[in-house]
């Protein structure tokens, strides 16, 4: 009945306004985006799904935040839900894990169906303007090196160019957050020194095989089309393709497994060979070796450790803490065994946030600057 009588008073008093309103289809959804709006179709909705649901699951969970990063949001930090001309407002963190895409206009939060007619978004992020983003260590590589790649500028500028060699030092799950925290903790005695730091953003989504292909094509996942995690190949240039096309070598020194393929690049798997729990110490000892050995042009080192530790016991957990020290340790010394003219390049593909669960209690993955937010480190010898 109040409904009624409401569309009654509306039409009377406010037809023009009420026309224009429902000039776009029924279940259409507006999404306003700081200001700007965007009138998104069953057409749209469905492009999104095609392009994320790669399996075709049938009860497949999608992700609002597809459409919001596509939008170019790189941060969410609250959206108001319009329905029926009430307003709910939630902070993004909050239900960034519990809400899902059900079809247009129909979203899900916490379990329970919503058709709605509005959804506003509010962008968030550091607070201050941030120029670098993991797509930018492709590019900077290439510079430093002295080789082609692309038509863009990595935005950095370099001391000493071009060098022999570039070490990516590639520490899983150690986001922005992370570190800020682990700094202020007196934790992170080396990596806090290690040269100059660059807040960036990461990609979404934010996880380890989306972020490598972000960081070996130098695209976002909108440009090179690896939206999600099973994706494990490159349809666009790669840096190592790059590297080795101007008759120089890459050496990957991983953990236990690769996340994506890297074709092209000398891999070396470091597993768990010791049994004690950890890839860290096996990958670290192959990077030491490596180093006095003589490594390429270009050389990644993966630690995992900070991640798995975050998943099992939480970022911030006095084990999670156990961890990051000792991944300063070992970058404290690689750092100082690094051959002269080397670029290191130190960064982490995403952060991580807190979750509440039986299995894990940290995970990433969301629109949140706890997971976007990451840093480049250069340090020049
Ligand atoms: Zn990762
Ligand atoms: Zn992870």
């Amino acid at each position: 009945m109040r409904r009624w009588r409401s569309i009654l008073i509306s039409l009377s008093f406010l037809s023009i306004i009420l026309f224009s309103a429902c000039s776009h289809a029924n279940d259409d959804l507006i999404v306003n985006i700081d200001q700007q709006e965007i009138t998104v179709t069953r057409d749209m909705y469905h492009e999104i799904e095609a392009g994320v649901n790669i399996a075709d699951e049938k009860d497949y969970d999608l992700p609002l935040e597809y459409l919001f990063y596509q939008n170019g949001v790189k941060v969410v930090d609250s959206v108001d839900i319009i329905q029926d001309e009430a307003i709910t407002t939630y902070a993004w963190k909050e239900i960034a894990e519990n809400i899902y895409w059900r079809n247009v206009s129909q979203i899900e939060i916490d379990g329970q169906l919503y058709t709605i007619d509005q959804l506003n978004v509010h962008r968030g992020g550091f607070g201050f303007a941030v120029e670098h983003s993991i797509t930018d260590v492709a590019v900077l590589t290439a510079e430093a090196l002295g080789i082609s790649f692309g038509d863009k500028n990595s935005g950095f500028v370099l001391s000493s160019m071009p060098v022999d060699h570039v070490v990516w030092f590639f520490l899983d799950g150690f986001g922005y957050e992370q570190f800020q925290y682990a700094e202020q903790e007196g934790i992170l005695p080396n990596l806090s020194m290690a040269g100059d730091f660059y807040p960036s953003y990461s990609i979404y989504p934010p996880k380890t095989s989306t972020v490598t292909a972000a960081l070996l094509s130098g695209l976002d996942s909108t440009q090179n089309g690896v939206w999600v995690s099973g994706i494990r190949s490159l349809n666009v240039p790669s840096i190592i393709a790059a590297v080795k096309d101007s008759g120089q070598k890459v050496l990957i020194i991983e953990g236990s497994s690769t996340p994506f393929n890297y074709p092209n690049a000398e891999i070396v798997l470091s597993g768990d060979r010791d049994g004690d729990g950890s890839t860290d110490d096996n990958v670290f000892n192959h990077a030491q070796e490596a180093f006095q050995a003589g490594i390429p042009s270009l050389t990644m080192v993966h630690f995992h450790g900070i991640d798995d530790v975050g998943h099992t016991y939480g970022p911030y957990s006095e084990e999670w803490r156990v961890k990051v020290k000792e991944i300063d340790q070992m970058m404290g010394q690689l750092l100082q065994e690094l051959p002269a003219s080397t670029l290191a390049v130190i960064f982490p593909d995403h952060g991580m946030h807190n979750v509440i669960g039986d299995s894990e209690l940290g995970n990433h993955g969301n629109l949140i600057l706890d997971d976007m937010g990451i840093y480049i480190i250069l340090h020049n010898k």
